[in-house]
């Protein structure tokens, strides 16, 4: 996390862009897919490449949400490309990807490889999102790859999220993404030059707003519908993407990605159009107000006075040797309680461990956990990126 200074900074796409340390970029349908050749649009892909390799040079952490499995696959189905994605049906939607979806992948891997970046593919359903433990699970692979230098790309598992559990646009899930690895930034590059104040393609008076520092009820009508095209989401999704990323403190840009190096215009000159919807200052980073806002707690750990100290002078977190029990049944990643031993709330976590397991290690040495366990585990019950203290 960019931490504050985000919130000083001036604001407009460019210097947000700039500040921020882990962006989340994601690419619509429409900017993969050559509709001459049906195939992927490699020049493009190359570009973005290009300019993702130039963040990463200046110490960013860069992950890519993409659409376009199933709008590459689609001619291998058979359908034709007049028909909307809402009017396919989901089955047909599913095959589609599976073909798709290489030809999305292997195009970001030739971008990247020719710039000497590693891409690796990452197929997220809803449940990865939604359950704390595979939240968790998702999270660490994806600093893994981060922190390695490999560029995670990201889509939904599409032939196997089946309609009710389905993201189905991949507006809301790189909102997700971005909340999971604590972005600071989500960038959402589609056809669209942001908010216009009317739909641009039909009322010349349209304007438009290049920042947005509270979302009111008039750009949710501003957002209207979806637009259909080969595109799931319009604009509508995206002010509903933009309105979950600013609650959790991330921004969210929204630009025309269409032509090359548009990535580099966003971060370098601010020449190209955007829609900047400025994060809202929560005093809390990403991951701690999504854990205070997606969770209820299972469980609780009750801690000694030593481990107080530690948790509310600083940057610590909470070591099995602090803890003098353990409430409830819960599972890693679930939430549970920070409590005194005589009541007092000092905040909540993601729990590493299981219940039976932190009882096991509960009053213990970090040291002794492998022996405890059978194991080497995590060194704390909590991990303080992981904690939310209520002060
Ligand atoms: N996951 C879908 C695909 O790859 C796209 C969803 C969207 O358009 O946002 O085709």
């Amino acid at each position: 996390m960019a931490s504050d200074s985000s919130f000083t900074s001036d604001l407009s796409t460019v210097s947000v862009l700039r500040e921020a340390e882990s962006i989340v970029i994601k690419i619509g349908s429409v900017l993969v897919r050559d509709p001459e050749t049906d195939g992927v649009r490699q020049g493009w892909m190359d570009a973005l490449a290009q300019d993702v390799a130039a963040l990463m040079k200046l110490g960013k952490k860069v992950t890519i949400v993409s659409s376009g499995g199933i709008a590459l696959g689609r001619k291998a189905l058979g359908i034709s490309g007049k028909v909307a994605p809402d009017q396919i049906p989901l089955q047909q939607k599913q095959a589609a990807s599976a073909v798709g979806q290489y030809h999305l992948f292997h195009g970001y891997h030739k971008a990247f490889a020719s710039c000497g970046i590693v891409a690796a593919q990452v197929l997220l359903t809803m449940s990865e999102t939604e359950n704390r433990r595979m939240n968790l699970n998702a999270r660490e692979t994806l600093h893994t790859l981060l922190d390695r230098g490999i560029v995670p790309v990201i889509n939904e598992n599409d032939t196997v999220s089946t309609g009710e559990i389905r993201f189905g646009d991949n507006d809301r899930l790189s909102v997700r993404v971005g909340q999971m690895i604590l972005s600071d930034a989500v960038v959402l590059l589609s056809t669209t030059d942001g908010l216009y104040t009317a739909n641009p393609d039909t009322n010349p008076d349209a304007v438009h707003i290049p920042l947005i520092e509270e979302i009111t009820e008039e750009h949710v009508r501003m957002a209207g519908k979806a637009i259909p095209g080969l595109s799931t989401g319009g604009m509508k999704s995206k002010i509903e993407a933009a309105q979950a990323a600013v609650k959790s403190g991330i921004h969210l840009v929204i630009a025309n990605g269409r032509d090359d190096h548009v990535l580099r215009s966003l971060t370098e000159d601010g020449a190209r159009r955007s829609t900047l919807f400025h994060a809202l200052n929560t005093g809390a980073s990403a991951r701690q107000s999504w854990i205070e806002t997606h969770m209820r707690p299972k469980g609780a750990y009750i801690v000694d006075d030593g481990a107080v100290k530690a948790l509310l002078s600083g940057k610590n977190s909470l070591l099995p040797v602090g803890v003098k029990s353990v409430e409830g049944r819960f599972e890693r990643g679930d939430v549970v309680e920070i409590m005194t031993f005589d009541g007092r709330k000092l905040g909540v976590g993601l729990s590493a461990y299981n219940a039976d397991e932190a009882r096991l290690v509960a009053g213990r040495q970090t040291a002794d956990i492998p022996t405890l366990l059978g194991y080497a585990g995590r060194k704390a019950l909590v991990h303080y990126d992981d904690l939310m203290l209520l002060r």
